[in-house]
């Protein structure tokens, strides 16, 4: 999809995207109905979303109740992928793409951590999403495991 280019934005040529294989597992039902609409990040106080997981996919579920918090991917399916250096902004002043959380990417993988409210056979209930309604699903997981290292302090962030 083509968006047109802000001030001093560059888009780079790239190969035509090939197929990464991936699954996609589901679709997430959002009340976001178009892009202007969604939140730039989801706030766990948001509104409720669903995961709806595919049927072949539903059981992989089990277990996902005991925890309070996952990790959801997904893939911005309405995102260009060439731009390089863009003005989140539109002031003209421009970053480069790995600096930045915009959607515009090689690969548009969104990921958000979201707060689980129930289950309710195949549908996740969520809250935490920025995506659009209809989003695909990539992947869902725990945003723990029994094996993960406590983090030591992280220095201050240098963001502007
Ligand atoms: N939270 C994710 C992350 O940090 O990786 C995504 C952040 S991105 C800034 C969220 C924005 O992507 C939304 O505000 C909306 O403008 C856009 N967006 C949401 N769903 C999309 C979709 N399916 N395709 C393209 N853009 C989408």
């Amino acid at each position: 999809m083509t968006q047109k280019l802000r001030d001093n934005e560059v888009a780079v040529a790239t190969d035509a995207p090939r197929d990464a294989a991936l699954h996609f597992i589901g679709r997430i039902r959002t009340p976001f109905t178009r892009r202007d609409l969604c939140p730039r990040q989801g706030r766990l106080d948001g509104p409720d979303c669903r995961l709806v997981l595919d049927a072949p996919w539903a059981a992989g579920l089990a277990g996902l109740e005991r925890y309070e918090f996952a990790d959801v991917l997904y893939w911005l399916h309405e995102s260009r992928r060439d731009l390089v250096l863009q003005s989140p902004r539109s002031d003209g002043a421009v970053r480069g793409v790995f600096s930045l959380r915009s959607p515009v990417r090689p690969n548009p993988i969104g990921l958000s951590k979201v707060a689980i409210l129930r289950i309710e056979g195949p549908e996740v209930i969520v809250r935490g999403l920025d995506c659009l309604d209809g989003t695909p699903l990539i992947d869902l997981k725990p945003d723990r495991c029994a094996y993960t290292i406590a983090a030591p302090d992280k220095p201050a962030d240098r963001s502007p």
